[in-house]
């Protein structure tokens, strides 16, 4: 009995050791990251499904040890399971958005108090109330990360937590709620409720004469409970918290200071009274405030920028779009200025104009170019902006007889072969008709196209010497290479449109997306770059300029 046992319990550690260990490391709204143990395999493949029990389709086949998934839909709940010598258990996510993190009381006034969290990126924000937490009541939907809740009652304690939503066709995605802020009115001799008293019990006229004070200290103190204004933020931020004769000391000491002057009495202020608020996120307040930025962007800028960069970059004009440029995956700060001046002169949203920019489309074609990063590899981008030298090598094998002509980067032609031996299968037959050019051919190609169309036009279907994938050996013409031909209309298209990706192999040119490859439709122009990452850019159908941005927003995400 005892061996049996024995066995049964060896058996089961058996059982359990021999699964890959899998688990989804990170995730970020509708994007997440799976990772797994090294198991000694060369190629892991990662499956994916909507159903545990349900078919489970490859999504790639990698040398790597984890893969971030995107662009996943909201509500849905997906599957996942890796494959290497050995096979994971199934690990899933059901895709919300993000929990909101770091909610917190930014200011109080008289009875009512500004809320603020971080961003989350998806439709909006969601924010409860309760004055138990036991029953919480939904008080106000928005879209922005900040929430000014008015007219509180005295003698209270409020509860606030906030959650995000995402909007799927009707419905609504939720994220898990924030932590929890509370904030009272209701103790004696508390100065919330002071303040209060003063503003419900004195008139204006009688408020000067009881604190000997100017008309514009008193305006400001009016406005102060309502909205920001530079000129009495301090005060704004200390009142509640201190006693009646204190208050009038310090508007005393206001009313001798003109605005220039409020970071010296600030500085004295936070030397008497304790650090309430820093004199450098004031003075940041103020500049920006005259800039004409409004108190919910402060508030924004404060919370989402550093003093350097609001230094750098903020301080000097007002960007009327700084937000949605901010809530942009792609967001720079250093790049601000162009976003809002290629918005300014475009039909594209907040976000599509920060990608665009990223991209480099807000300069002219062939200009403010640079070199392409050779280390990329297979993976280098060449396009309008960016060039490899005449003496870039390309490594190159010919097709070989059946493939039709030319040659291409070893690894390329392999695939290219194994596509068009895959293809035939299914009744389809695919040749080369262009592959790898050098410089020189391509100078000579473009330059008769230029002497034949003029320049301008050369331009829109032919590359200038080192701005061509045929330089790179990584590009490949199929079939034909002619318009007006419509090979788009031939079942050899469809099948590469449906196919081509999984042997590395993308369309380059597409239509309608003129203006970001800055070429004419070309449905026969097909770029290698590798199963996996051809994958990613099918999935997300995106031209490579756009795949590029956001896999490099993916990789700040998650490292
Ligand atoms: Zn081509």
């Amino acid at each position: 009995m005892k061996k049996i046992v024995l066995i049964f319990i060896m058996l089961f550690v058996c059982v359990k050791v021999n699964a890959l260990e899998v688990n989804i490391s990170k995730s970020n709204n509708n994007s997440l990251k799976i990772t797994w143990k090294d198991d000694g395999s060369s190629k892991y493949k990662v499956l994916k499904s909507t159903k545990k029990n349900g078919k489970y389709k490859q999504v790639i086949n990698t040398d790597k040890n984890s893969y971030i998934d995107y662009g996943l839909t909201y509500g849905k709940t997906y599957y996942y399971k890796v494959i290497g010598k050995k096979t994971s258990k199934i690990v899933y996510k059901k895709v919300v958005p993000n929990k909101v993190n770091n909610l917190k009381i930014v200011s109080y006034g008289a009875n009512n108090i500004k809320i603020s969290y971080d961003k989350v990126n998806v439709t909006g924000y969601q924010i409860y109330r309760s004055t138990n937490k036991k029953k919480w009541t939904l008080i106000k939907t928005t879209s922005i990360n900040s929430y000014n809740n008015t007219k509180l009652k005295n003698n209270k304690t409020y509860y606030y937590k906030v959650r995000a939503y995402k909007k799927v066709n009707k419905k609504k995605i939720y994220g898990s709620f924030s932590n929890i802020v509370s904030v009272k009115t209701n103790k004696k001799g508390e100065l919330i409720s002071k303040i209060n008293n003063f503003r419900i019990n004195y008139s204006k006229k009688e408020l000067i004469k009881i604190l000997n004070v100017s008309e514009n200290i008193i305006d400001a103190l009016n406005i102060n409970f309502n909205e920001y204004a530079y000129n009495n933020l301090i005060v704004y931020m200390n009142l509640y918290s201190f006693s009646e004769d204190e208050l009038i000391k310090q508007l005393n000491l206001y009313d001798k200071f003109e605005n220039s002057e409020i970071e010296y009495a600030l500085n004295k202020y936070n030397g008497e009274y304790g650090n309430n608020i820093a004199s450098e996120e004031y003075k940041h307040r103020k500049d920006l405030y005259i800039l004409g930025y409004s108190h919910e962007e402060i508030d924004f800028i404060i919370n989402n920028f550093n003093f350097d960069e609001i230094n750098k970059y903020l301080n000097i004009k007002k960007y009327n779009n700084l937000i949605g440029f901010k809530n942009s995956k792609y967001f720079n700060i250093e790049n601000i200025e162009r976003y809002q001046n290629y918005y300014n002169k475009n039909k594209y949203s907040e976000d599509e104009s920060v990608l665009y920019v990223e991209i480099g489309l807000d300069n002219e074609f062939y200009t403010n170019m640079k070199k392409a990063n050779v280390d990329d590899g297979k993976l280098i981008l060449v396009n309008k902006y960016y060039y490899v030298d005449k003496d870039y090598y390309a490594n190159t094998e010919t097709l070989g007889s059946g493939y039709g002509s030319g040659s291409l980067n070893k690894e390329a032609a392999k695939y290219f072969r194994e596509m068009v031996k895959e293809a035939k299968k299914d009744g389809i037959k695919l040749y080369s008709v262009s592959a790898y050019r050098s410089y020189s051919t391509q100078k000579n190609l473009y330059n008769r196209y230029v002497r034949k169309d003029g320049k301008k036009k050369a331009d829109t279907y032919s590359a200038r010497p080192g701005h061509s994938e045929h330089n790179l050996g990584l590009a490949v013409d199929i079939n034909c290479a002619s318009s007006s031909r419509h090979f788009e209309n031939t079942k050899e298209y469809k099948w590469l449109k449906d196919n081509s990706y999984k042997y590395g192999f993308i369309e380059r040119y597409p239509k309608g997306k003129e203006f970001i490859t800055g070429y004419k439709y070309e449905p026969w122009h097909f770029r290698y770059l590798g199963s996996e990452v051809a994958t990613e850019v099918y999935n997300l159908n995106v031209t490579y300029e756009e795949y590029v941005i956001i896999k490099k927003s993916l990789w700040k995400l998650f490292n």
